[in-house]
């Protein structure tokens, strides 16, 4: 086992990481910027380092600051949590060349699933479904147009290199085409310094499943079973739910089988996730796979009792997975809210400041996975995560009435957050009967309270 394992990364998930690692008796170092220097990933772990200013290119994302802080506190591991540096093949690279182990997949696997045309490519090959589109990035804008007519509209342009819902344009005819392929290609060479994009065929109508998959270095591969994504806002979720309820026993048989097909072709250790699109008739297409924990991780770790935290730590350090799981053993039904400092009266606009009251949620069968606390300042320069509420329950129904107390019962004074509107979401008829896709929030504008 690992002696002392650096985490780069800073709120929920940098906390996340602590516990796993104080449970496993390892070590622990925060680096962090100077915005962070109150935050309780510095407080709680056994070492710091401050890494930079607070802009996280000069910080969060400062390869050189951060695999120095780790050799001057002697970690022989890194920990990238989500977003940041976590599906990084450079940074892959310079934690082997340092001799620091990387909590995660090989800078090999990362480029290759991180090129989504490229990982495209590879999972047809294994038989896999994935949704009509180019072989391949496309630059010429004529040719892409000439792609689009053949798949047939509506499309999406979609960024090589994209993650967190950037650089993706939905066309819905050859008119909108051209203009959409250019804000495509300039978002993702922004966002991404690669404007690299290929066109898919866009589905209506179609819910976001996906598979979270566990390796270890002893030729084993398994999935512990889906989790439902649907409920989004431009491309980014919002809650989470395992089981699916669009997925029966066949179809999560059927889905995990070519989840774990792909993980066991590219011999993939550690945590990763499949994700697909689910059609109205069962038909489902391979979207790209993350190469690091998710987000929405805790939901898969309440219905079925594991630490994929601590596995995929104890895997990156040579053990065997620790568990058995046949893929239809969810117990019960877990949903995720996250809750974001923002305004939704206000298009979401982010809100930082200073949390002047806090009490979060309690009772049986609920988590929440977060880093404030009262008096904490929420710093305007991170994603604006600030908690996630999770649920548990024996049954769907008990989940959800177990997430409307939780949300009732969440005081987060002093800035504007999503509470109301994920509550409101949560009591939604359509929600509530399970029957939502990915235009759900689009769709029901009502969710939305007024603009003031
Ligand atoms: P990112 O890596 O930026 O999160 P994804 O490929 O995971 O991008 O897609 C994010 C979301 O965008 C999906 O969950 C889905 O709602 C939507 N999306 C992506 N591709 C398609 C498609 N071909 N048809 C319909 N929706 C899509």
């Amino acid at each position: 086992m690992f002696k002392k394992v650096l985490i780069a990364n800073r709120g929920e998930i940098a906390l996340r990481v602590i516990r796993a690692c104080r449970e496993l008796g390892v070590a622990t170092v925060a680096v962090y910027s100077e915005a962070d220097n109150e935050s309780l990933h510095v407080r709680f772990a056994d070492d710091d380092v401050c890494i930079g200013p607070p802009p996280s290119r000069l910080s969060y994302l400062n390869i050189p600051g951060i695999i120095a802080a780790a050799e001057i506190t002697g970690a022989d591991a890194i920990h990238p949590g989500y977003g940041f540096l976590a599906e990084s093949s450079e940074f892959a690279e310079a934690c082997a060349e340092s001799n620091i182990a990387f909590i995660g997949p090989t800078a090999e696997q990362i480029r290759l699933m991180g090129d989504k045309a490229a990982a495209r490519a590879l999972v047809q090959t294994l038989g896999v479904p994935v949704v009509p589109g180019s072989n391949g990035a496309i630059g010429d804008p004529d040719e892409a147009i000439k792609n689009a007519e053949k798949i047939g509209y509506p499309v999406i342009i979609k960024a090589t290199a994209g993650g967190g819902g950037k650089g993706m344009r939905v066309a819905a005819d050859p008119e909108a085409f051209a203009h959409a392929f250019q804000l495509a290609r300039n978002e993702a060479l922004a966002a991404f310094g690669n404007a690299e994009v290929y066109v898919e065929k866009y589905l209506a109508q179609a819910r976001h499943v996906e598979f979270q998959i566990m390796g270890d270095r002893h030729g084993k591969v398994m999935h512990l079973g889906e989790r439902d994504c649907s409920v989004q806002r431009r491309h980014q979720k919002l809650i989470e739910e395992a089981p699916s309820p669009a997925v029966d026993d066949e179809l999560r048989t059927e889905m995990g089988d070519a989840a774990v097909r792909l993980a066991a072709n590219i011999d993939y250790v550690g945590a990763g996730t499949i994700e697909f699109l689910l059609d109205k008739s069962g038909g489902f297409y391979f979207m790209e796979m993350n190469t690091r924990i998710q987000v929405e991780h805790p939901v898969t770790e309440m219905a079925t009792n594991f630490d994929l935290v601590k596995e995929q730590i104890r895997t990156a350090a040579g053990a065997k997975l620790s568990f058995q799981f046949n893929g239809n053993r969810l117990r019960g039904h877990a949903i995720e809210c996250r809750v974001n400092a923002e305004d939704p009266a206000r298009d979401f606009q982010p809100c930082p400041g200073t949390v002047t009251a806090y009490y979060p949620p309690g009772g049986p069968g609920v988590r929440v996975d977060t880093h404030i606390y009262q008096g904490c300042v929420i710093p305007s320069y991170y994603d604006s995560l600030i908690a996630k509420v999770i649920v548990h329950g024996l049954n769907r129904e008990e989940a959800l009435a177990r997430m409307s107390q939780a949300l009732d019962s969440f005081i987060v004074e002093g800035i504007k957050t999503t509470i109301p509107f994920l509550r409101a979401v949560i009591q939604h008829p359509e929600f509530k009967a399970g029957e939502v896709d990915t235009k759900f929030i689009e769709r029901n504008t009502d969710l939305l309270p007024a603009t003031e």
